[in-house]
């Protein structure tokens, strides 16, 4: 074993016994000791004050003081050293009184030359090295907490001025009067969002390089997984002219464990790119399960017929910052970012990429993930069915109804939504099972319940099937359509048999859907295409309010008019452009009001100005002090005081969100809390501090919409 050197003070006011001390010292092994002697009590308190010895024997006899007096006051002072008192005989009282005192141990000078003497110097040594461990330990964790709120906040200040450019640049393409500038907002807005992924993978990088990016594993249903994908990415590709194609050659494991979100961000980086490097021809999907000695791995590749990347930079390309550098022959920039985040994801979750490619010809992305254990899992063929994104749209009669949209994924939502605004319905969004039964029975209360329901089947918190079983036996019988990737034998009949009406599959096909909501309405379509509402409908038409607000009317079993949405005035209500009306229809609905806690005042202003143009009144608080005195100004508040929702910045100037959210939570029990931040809040904070939901800043159309 190596020596190592221990500085040693000896407290001593005899000198043959520091001779004997000293002598008996060199005899420990393992270690080589550098002895400090002091025969002063003064003198010895000063320097263990300095705290700068591995180690103190202190003698209990220094002439007028006492070793007890000296070894309290240094441990009063704050020494950290270990102290071993060393006494002239055995006393058990004394003794005692060294120990709570402070003193690691005691040896009585007569056993210096036995091993107990020799333990007791290793013990204290010990004792000191895992002291130094842990103030090590802190002084690290400190500094790495210190980075840690360094990057939140840098975070949080990047993000507040991103949604006043973001913001204003949406509300600004909304207004018909701004058609003249409209490439110019275009460029703004694509700038900032291009900034706002940048920062995204600028944390995500530092994330991965202090190793805090934990994943959060769950069950993914494979088919889902796919087809939400290729929902939201062949969007993209039809919009370039690609086609976008899955192929799967092996039957495939119904779920697999991994954390959804982080997949879902390696795929789409990868098809996004394989798309944006692509000007004619396919990016194609090919997914296969292999087993071999019990290791099952699944692999996916994605080619495209795109510009390839050269031989000699495929080594760079996962690594960051390493964007191939030829832009003359490329048209699109990046920061080279994206690949090596997928590179560091895939590798965190136990998994591999490798790239092959050929210039002009196109490239070929290989993922392998490694699956565990399937035997909980069916392996079943994985019966994929695509939007033909070519065949021409049928035009379908318009229909009226209000229609809740559930499903967890925002794009997925979104673009129902779109599909069932162009049938002419309204809509409303819920992102899971519990908010829907919420927004279900908020509605049957004011008397103004949904016609229909849109479900996904895999969802947070409460999941379709889970939900329907809910609305159910709570008597409800509004008709709820099943939307699911699900196609596996059997789905439909356990899904009707659960009480759901109809069962429409994923990729929604616009036809089936359309048909399936004309079912669950109750509408005929005759062969003019006029519509009415048969009589054993139990759901409700919608009438326009005064102000401008649609409603549905409660409705009796001989009174049932569908009123188409009088588009006109759904335009004076909010903004007018021709090409915004569908997206508006769903901003009038019965008027909300939210309350925007916010100290940036362009953020809060920004907020307010979206808000309102989706008919949402509000009201603004710059700091926790003015929203409680807004709050309590008056003794007998009425419903004008109510808000729906408050929005809540994270930091503000003279509270913390969360812990000012409890005091709001008193103030009024019965609004929702959005927590704003610019930093992720864990699903586990937001259950901790009772807060409904949390928003990344920057803030913007799309995410109010969702949240109304
Ligand atoms: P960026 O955000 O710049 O796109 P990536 O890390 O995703 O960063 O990609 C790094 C570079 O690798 C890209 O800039 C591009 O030059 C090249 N690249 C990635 N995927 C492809 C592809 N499918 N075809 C051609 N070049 C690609």
């Amino acid at each position: 074993m190596t020596e190592s050197i221990k500085r040693v003070l000896l407290v001593e006011d005899d000198e043959d016994d520091y001779l004997l001390t000293s002598d008996y010292l060199q005899q420990v092994s393992n270690y080589q000791f550098e002895i400090q002697w002091t025969d002063s009590a003064v003198e010895a308190l000063a320097l263990l004050k300095q705290n700068k010895h591995d180690i103190c024997l202190l003698d209990f006899q220094l002439g007028s003081l006492n070793g007890l007096n000296v070894l309290q006051q240094a441990i009063n002072a704050g020494c950290t050293i270990p102290i071993i008192m060393l006494t002239g005989q055995t006393d058990s009282e004394l003794d005692n009184n060294a120990l709570d005192a402070g003193a690691v141990d005691y040896v009585i000078k007569s056993e210096l030359n036995t091993t107990r003497f020799h333990r007791a110097i290793r013990y204290a040594l010990s004792r000191k090295e895992v002291e130094n461990e842990r103030l090590e330990r802190i002084k690290a964790e400190t500094k790495n907490r210190s980075k840690d709120k360094f990057v939140a906040h840098l975070s949080h200040e990047l993000r507040t001025p991103l949604t006043s450019i973001l913001g204003y640049t949406e509300l600004l393409l909304s207004h018909q009067e701004n058609t003249h500038i409209q490439s110019e907002l275009n460029t703004i807005l694509n700038n900032g969002k291009h900034l706002l992924g940048l920062l995204n993978n600028v944390l995500d990088l530092s994330k991965i390089a202090a190793d805090k990016l934990e994943l959060n594993n769950a069950n993914i249903a494979l088919d889902n997984f796919i087809t939400d994908l290729y929902a939201l990415m062949s969007v993209t590709a039809e919009d370039k002219g690609i086609s976008l194609n899955i192929n799967t050659s092996t039957p495939l494991p119904l779920e697999i464990n991994a954390d959804p979100i982080r997949l879902r961000q390696v795929f789409i980086n990868l098809i996004h790119n394989a798309i944006k490097f692509t000007d004619n021809g396919a990016v194609t999907i090919d997914i296969w399960l292999q087993t071999e000695a019990n290791k099952n791995t699944l692999y996916f590749t994605i080619t495209d017929t795109g510009i390839g990347i050269p031989q000699h930079l495929l080594k760079t390309i996962f690594k960051p910052f390493e964007q191939v550098e030829d832009i003359v022959s490329r048209n699109e920039a990046g920061a080279g970012l994206g690949l090596a985040i997928c590179c560091e994801l895939l590798k965190k979750m136990g998994g591999t990429i490798k790239v092959e490619s050929e210039e002009n010809v196109g490239s070929k992305f290989i993922i392998s993930l490694n699956l565990g254990d399937l035997s909980n899992t069916r392996i079943e063929p994985f019966a994929f069915n695509p939007i033909n994104a070519q065949a021409p749209e049928a035009t379908l009669p318009q229909i009226s109804g209000r229609i809740l949209i559930v499903d967890d994924i925002k794009d997925i939502r979104n673009l129902i939504g779109f599909i069932c605004r162009s049938f002419g319905l309204s809509v409303c969004y819920a992102v899971n099972g519990g908010q829907a039964v919420t927004k279900i029975i908020e509605a049957q209360v004011q008397g103004t319940p949904f016609d229909s329901i849109l479900m996904d089947i895999h969802m947070p918190v409460l999941d379709g099937k889970r939900a329907i079983a809910k609305l159910r036996s709570m008597k409800i019988t509004t008709p709820v359509i099943a939307v699911t990737a699900a196609t596996m034998k059997g789905v439909d009949q356990e899904l009707k048999l659960l009480g759901f009406n109809d069962v429409v599959a994923k990729p929604v096909d616009r036809e089936v859907l359309y048909r399936a909501l004309v079912n669950c309405l109750g509408i005929n379509i005759n062969s003019s295409g006029i519509e009415t509402q048969s009589t054993d409908n139990t759901s409700s038409p919608l009438v326009n309010t005064e102000d401008g607000n649609l409603i549905a009317s409660q409705q009796t079993k001989d009174n049932v008019i569908a009123i188409q949405l009088d588009a006109n005035k759904l335009n004076n209500t909010s903004a007018t452009s021709s090409q915004s009306t569908a997206q508006n229809l769903e901003a009038v609905e019965v008027s909300k009001r939210f309350l925007i806690i916010e100290d940036d005042q362009d953020a809060a202003q920004i907020t307010a100005l979206l808000l309102n143009n989706l008919n949402v009144k509000t009201q603004i608080a710059h700091s926790a002090a003015e929203a409680i005195a807004l709050l309590t100004s008056k003794d007998q508040p009425t419903k004008d005081d109510f808000y729906d929702r408050i929005l809540l910045d994270i930091n503000l100037p003279d509270a913390n969100g969360l812990a000012f959210s409890k005091e709001l939570r008193l103030l009024l029990p019965d609004s929702e809390i959005t927590i704003i931040s610019g930093n992720e809040i864990s699903a586990k904070t937001l259950a901790e501090f009772a807060i409904d939901q949390a928003l990344l800043k920057p803030i913007n159309l799309a995410m109010l919409k969702d949240i109304i």
